[in-house]
């Protein structure tokens, strides 16, 4: 009577291995409980390891990444750093949140991702390090806890300093004494500032692989401590970029000229409780994470926002179809992009100019195709004059945004970071 025994122990056996291998059902799911969003300055997806670059300018990154959802075509809604920040905290095109220039800032009635978890009593904090992110801009709206000490104390000199080290000491910090008391949900938002320009040398890659690897080292230090402090099963974790840099593929270097893909693509890597890890290449925005948050964390969703949720893409599912749209301005809006699918249109209102890329067949943008698809340029433009008209709408429901006073010395310093104002 030894074989079924044997056989029950094999059955045991068989089944413990499986259920060790099949994924957590119903009731055990896992669920997001904290977030922890990262955004790492001027920080180009194509020069990640996740995304496939040469250089181990992120090696972190790349760990972590490999428990994660990574999109590989997401985009900023703009090209600099205030209006890209704007739309990642309202879920709002700039049409809407009004950050066209720099004397704009975030109007206070426009809800945010933070007034919303704040609200819903999570307990919320945010380390910043970019003349944008100074409370006057009013990206600060909702956080209970603001520093922007790493801001202020620098001054006209943030483009030289570098600041990772003492962004992750600060996390470090505010997640242990999260851990200690451990009561409510939390969101940390952090921002490193490191590779924007002016790029400084780090050991032992050069100027701004350097200062992306320099970053990379301290998010692994983050990351390790959330891990350390017993929080990873219950807290989501983006990470994500407010734009890229140019490196003459169209002429100019910097940031905040164009709106082609060297700018507007940025990395987009999601670490969701419960969410298998994988990659997908449908075209999403920064307008798309609020609302993914928020429902991720179970929280009701803000009032208008131009993005949506990408939950259903992480579960492996097909997502609502949705533009992606892109705007650039001063005084005047000089440009804007759409993409739909494969096709982005990318009009220059200044020249009066009309271009357009098939993204799958020429990534680099190097064919306008124009003129031999004018049918699916007409469609594109319809498409964003409709996206336009919408996020119009909600501006006038939130009131006029106002103009920053600013100083000749902080116009002296939005020069030496690379903005003009006129
Ligand atoms: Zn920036």
């Amino acid at each position: 009577m030894r074989c079924p025994v044997v056989l029950e122990c094999w059955v045991v056996v068989i089944g413990a291995f499986l259920a060790a291998c099949l994924p957590p059902t119903g009731a055990n799911d896992p669920k997001a409980r904290n977030l922890l969003l990262v955004t790492i300055d001027t920080l180009r997806a194509d020069h990640l390891g996740v995304y496939g670059y040469e250089r181990p300018t992120s090696p972190h990154l790349d760990e972590f990444a490999k428990d994660a959802v990574v999109f590989d075509a997401a985009h900023s809604s703009s090209s600099w750093t205030l209006p890209g920040i704007a739309t990642l905290m309202t879920g709002l095109y700039t049409s809407t949140h009004g950050c066209w220039n720099g004397r704009s800032y975030l109007p206070a009635l426009i809800p945010t991702l933070a007034e919303q978890l704040t609200g819903e009593g999570f307990d919320t904090g945010a380390v910043v390090s970019h003349v944008f992110l100074d409370p006057r801009y009013g990206l600060h709206q909702g956080f209970g806890m603001y520093d922007d000490e790493l801001v202020s104390k620098t001054k006209r000199k943030s483009h030289l300093a570098v600041t990772s080290p003492q962004i992750a000491d600060k996390a470090i910090g505010w997640l242990e004494a999260r851990a200690e008391a451990d009561m409510r949900p939390w969101f940390l938002w952090l921002h490193f500032f490191d590779p924007h320009r002016r790029y400084l040398a780090h050991e032992p890659a050069d100027r701004y692989d350097g200062e992306i690897a320099f970053s990379d080292l301290h998010l692994g230090r983050i990351l390790d401590r959330l891990d350390a402090l017993g929080m990873r099963d219950a807290t989501l974790v983006i990470v994500t970029s407010d734009h890229g840099e140019e490196f003459l593929e169209h002429g100019g270097t910097g940031h905040r000229s164009t709106l082609y893909q060297e700018v507007q693509r940025v990395p987009l890597v999601i670490r969701a409780p419960g969410i298998e890890p994988g990659r997908r290449g449908e075209a999403v925005s920064l307008a798309d994470i609020a609302p993914t948050v928020l429902e991720l964390l179970g929280v009701a969703p803000l009032d208008s926002i131009a993005g949506r949720s990408l939950v259903p893409s992480l579960r492996g599912e097909a997502l609502p179809d949705r533009p992606v749209v892109a705007e650039l301005g001063g005084n005047l809006v000089w440009s804007r992009s759409i993409i739909g699918g494969r096709w982005k249109l990318l009009v220059d209102y200044e020249n009066e100019r009309q271009q357009l890329f098939d993204l799958d067949s020429d990534p680099a943008e190097k064919r306008n195709l124009a003129e031999s698809e004018p049918e699916r340029v007409v469609e594109l433009r319809e498409q964003l004059q409709s996206e336009i008209a919408r996020a119009l709408k909600w501006q006038k429901a939130y009131g006029p945004t106002g103009a920053l006073d600013l100083s000749p010395s902080d116009l002296e310093q939005l020069r030496e970071l690379g903005y003009t104002e006129n």
